[in-house]
């Protein structure tokens, strides 16, 4: 009898002092997690929660609602993790489709939560970042001891909705299995020891933050320096206790921007990982000349988590995701016939390994859709294997421009122009075009003073593009719209400048 996944993150961890420490100097070692979690199962137990339950949660990131996710696992129950940003209309929906028996949310928004719960037969209960909340209440008015609920290697372990930044957002439903295999997969290549301890300054209601994060932390026996949040002031001046970070783009951007981030900030620090969107080469090679360190670009999502990881040995390019993960298979196919591409050409890039999550909560039809016959999944992503074996991401395959017929992949504008004087970054999107379907157009952002404009940067590319490639306009914005991980959110864009070429 065991539970795969918490077995597997607890087991064996002799004479381990500490497990979580916070920026205030407050400390929580592996026995008191260990406790905390008991509790926690204990009250969702006493709360009538059953295994297989969803739990949801809409909470700050804190020390209990780390123990809220691993009591859940505890108890047998799924963790259902959301995002703090959505509305209660957003909620609305995930709750509704998801049913969770239980959801804790923070006492700010309990009033317009609660007839959401009241009509989903949810109990609601809260939990604040302080630590305090009606959750916290019953936590600390329950036992220290639990005996852990089993699970199997395909029971579920959470649902993490998709992003769903176009159509209905998914529950990806993700297994013990999936989890287990690869926090052991990732501590094993990042070379995870007991002595590292990692900064943590994700979110934690995302798979970067909550299972890339802990999960691989956890099973190696490390610890972590958990912030509320990414402040650059902060995290410069915490780094010298730490060994390892996880970061998106954005982090590493702005760490560039602060004068304080020093090479002698990074001494002690032996290894930065970034992925959850593409790290642009420009930021890589800065990120190298400053601090002497090579980030570690890997590449996974939410279905997924992880697939592919630049080496820890050996070299780490840019522009690259690295290597399928030991055990995962990787496949880049023609979209429309699924037959396997050779390498270097460009198609979908599709995954099978104990990582794979095991379908979207409630769709059972879009199993058929998004799996082959032969268990791959396709992950929707348009990716290459370049002549050294690395895996290049180019883009989702519902970023692909088709203009006048010719297929457009965004990336290869975006690094034409990226790599032009004056400019910090670019998005290219397609736009509704009467006589070509769609147009090639760039959103850009560009350095302070810079002279760059539309017909300049036109006037370059055309040396370096076929004419079918070339932006038909060019719009500067102060810069990109993006998500919470740092994805640049390019259905925004298309909404914004769809009429365009209509006017
Ligand atoms: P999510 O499910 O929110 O984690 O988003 C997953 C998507 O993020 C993937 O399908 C990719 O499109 C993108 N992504 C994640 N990591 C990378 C990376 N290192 N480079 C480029 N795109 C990435």
């Amino acid at each position: 009898m065991s539970n795969m996944l918490f077995d597997a993150l607890f087991d064996e961890k002799p004479g381990q002092a500490v497990f979580i420490e916070l920026a205030d100097g407050v400390r929580w070692s592996y026995d008191d997690i260990l406790n905390e979690t008991a509790r926690v199962a204990n009250a969702l137990v006493s709360a009538g929660i059953q295994p297989g339950d969803r739990v949801a949660a809409q909470i700050d990131k804190s020390v209990s609602a780390v123990a809220l996710y691993l009591g859940t696992i505890r108890a047998g129950a799924v963790f259902l993790p959301l995002n703090t940003a959505y509305t209660a209309a957003e909620v609305e929906y995930f709750i509704t489709d998801a049913e969770p028996a239980i959801f804790i949310c923070r006492s700010s928004s309990d009033a317009a939560l609660c007839p959401i719960a009241e009509s989903n037969h949810s109990r609601l209960e809260t939990l604040n970042a302080d630590g305090g909340g009606s959750w916290s209440d019953l936590v600390n008015a329950s036992a220290n001891d639990f005996k852990t609920i089993s699970r199997d290697a395909h029971d579920l372990a959470g649902i993490l909705y998709t992003s769903g930044t176009t159509g209905r957002a998914k529950g990806a439903m993700i297994t013990h299995l999936n989890l287990a295999s690869n926090a052991r997969t990732l501590a094993e290549i990042w070379r995870f020891s007991h002595d590292d301890v990692l900064l943590h300054a994700l979110p934690i209601f995302h798979t970067h933050g909550l299972f890339v994060a802990i999960n691989t932390t956890l099973i190696a026996g490390a610890s972590i320096l958990f912030l509320p949040r990414f402040d650059a002031d902060e995290v410069v001046s915490v780094m010298p206790r730490t060994s390892v970070m996880m970061g998106v783009p954005t982090f590493y951007t702005r760490l560039l921007g602060n004068n304080n981030f020093t090479a002698e900030q990074v001494q002690g620090m032996r290894l930065f990982v970034s992925g959850s969107a593409p790290l642009l080469e420009e930021t890589h090679n800065s990120f190298y000349a400053r601090t002497g360190k090579l980030i570690l670009e890997r590449y996974g999502m939410t279905e997924t988590n992880m697939n592919t990881s630049n080496p820890y040995e050996g070299n780490r390019r840019a522009g690259t995701v690295g290597f399928a993960l030991p055990g995962v298979d990787i496949r880049i196919t023609d979209a429309e016939s699924g037959i396997e591409l050779a390498d270097g050409e460009i198609g979908i890039l599709e995954v099978k390994g104990p990582n794979i999550f095991k379908g979207y909560w409630r769709m059972p039809e879009k199993i058929a859709e998004d799996f082959r016959k032969d268990g791959f999944f396709i992950t929707g992503d348009l990716a290459k294997i370049d002549e050294q074996g690395y895996v290049v991401i180019v883009g989702r395959d519902k970023d692909l421009i088709i203009s006048g017929g010719f297929n457009v992949y965004p990336k290869e504008v975006e690094l034409e122009i990226d790599a032009l004087p004056g400019i910090v970054e670019s998005a290219v999107i397609g736009l509704p075009h009467s006589d070509f379907g769609e147009a090639v157009t760039a959103v850009v952002v560009a350095e302070q003073g810079s002279s760059a404009n539309e017909k300049s940067i036109i006037a370059r590319i055309s040396v370096r593009l076929a004419s079918y490639k070339q932006p038909k306009r060019i719009f500067f914005v102060d810069q990109l719209p993006r998500n919470s991980m740092g994805k640049v959110q390019k259905n925004l864009l298309r909404d914004e400048y769809k009429h365009i070429y209509k006017e």
